[in-house]
């Protein structure tokens, strides 16, 4: 957003920064959607207009997304943090077993949720040297008869991501909240992927399944309503009122994001964005980041300043420089930056100038 007279770049991990131009169009739109004579916070989900738009969304997801036919795609209430449950409860009995992968924060709270509802395969996969690594699939000791196995993609807080799909014959679920439309993937590696809306996919109150359709017919019994992916999908994701704004700014974010070409064209320009973060960490003296290089996030870059004293200097000098959103998560400390879809190239090149200057005064 613009301050007036000079521009603010936000790297908070999300909600994360909007597009200018997704912002310029609600605001435009707020009051009176498209000649509607309604506001997008009033229409009804029931209403023509609302059907159409979701349609419009899923239709431009599977496209930029790639998803084949065989995949449903549902919009629901409650967050990553809402799958964490409806997935045991939803596909495991008492008495069955689910493997997860445990990589960082949000895969070992998905496991701890699951815990409460059946039997749980905890695979620590983490391996510490010098660096952070994730160990080889042939290193887990995964269950032989476990219903499906859980990993998350990207971890938002510690800044590791798995350099491609886990490929196992075995059911996979797959927490994307923070790399969904990062890079390109072949869907056909997964059978559910999630994700929460308020990083690549706009706000905050929704969160996006593409699920495979045989597994719609694995659903358990006794799920509560709006939980049971089966009775959201027959119900095309309108068991209750969905959150209808949050769908409305997905539709402006896709096709935001097919204007600038797509999911590699904006996955490469993220790419070379961290690639040039990383390199100035690794060659400063100041800062540090202790992930291995192929297990280094893209999206959100954890790093530390050797001193407490340091660290909020920094955070206070690039809150000056209207660099904001810098301070890592509350449960590790030190610093992020994240790179969403959003963040344009003049706050990347902002941001890597003001480090080397703070560098400069402070190596
Ligand atoms: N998973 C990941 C990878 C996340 O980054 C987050 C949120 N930062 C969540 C789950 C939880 O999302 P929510 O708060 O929308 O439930």
């Amino acid at each position: 957003m613009s301050s007036g007279h000079q521009e603010i770049f936000y790297f908070g991990a999300g909600p994360a920064m909007l597009p200018r131009k997704v912002l310029e169009q609600i605001k435009e739109e707020l009051v009176n959607y498209q000649g509607t004579d309604l506001s997008m916070l009033e229409h009804s989900h029931r209403s023509e207009v609302f059907i159409e738009l979701m349609d419009k969304a899923e239709y431009m997801l599977r496209e930029l997304m790639a998803i084949p036919k065989e995949y449903e795609v549902l919009f629901l209430h409650g967050g990553a943090t809402a799958q964490y449950s409806m997935l045991p409860i939803n596909f495991l009995a008492k008495n069955e077993m689910a493997d997860y992968i445990c990589t960082g924060h949000w895969s070992s709270k998905a496991c701890e949720e699951a815990k409460q509802f059946a039997n749980v395969n905890e695979v620590h996969a983490l391996e510490q040297n010098e660096k952070v690594k994730i160990n080889p699939v042939e290193k887990w000791q995964l269950n032989t008869d476990s219903v499906y196995l859980h990993y998350c993609s990207n971890e938002t807080i510690n800044g590791i991501s798995f350099p491609e799909s886990i490929k196992l014959d075995k059911t996979i679920f797959c927490d994307m909240t923070s790399s969904i439309l990062t890079s390109q993937l072949d869907i056909n590696d997964y059978d559910l992927i999630y994700a929460s809306a308020q990083k690549n996919l706009g706000i905050a109150g929704l969160c996006l399944i593409v699920i495979r359709n045989d597994l719609l017919n694995k659903v358990k019994y006794n799920v509560p309503r709006v939980f049971n992916y089966k009775l959201c999908y027959e119900n095309k994701s309108l068991v209750n009122t969905p959150p209808i704004f949050a769908i409305y700014v997905l539709g402006l974010m896709l096709n935001w994001l097919n204007d600038q070409g797509g999911v590699n064209e904006i996955g490469k320009l993220r790419k070379k964005f961290a690639n040039n973060i990383y390199s100035l960490i690794d060659s400063s003296e100041l800062y540090q980041n202790n992930i291995d290089v192929p297990f280094r996030s893209n999206v959100n870059i954890p790093f530390t300043i050797k001193s407490e004293k340091a660290q909020e200097e920094f955070l206070l000098q690039a809150e000056n420089n209207k660099l904001l959103g810098l301070r890592g998560h509350k449960s590790v400390g030190g610093l992020r930056i994240s790179l969403y879809n959003a963040m344009p190239m003049q706050g990347t090149q902002k941001l890597l100038d003001f480090m080397h200057d703070f560098e400069s005064y402070h190596a």
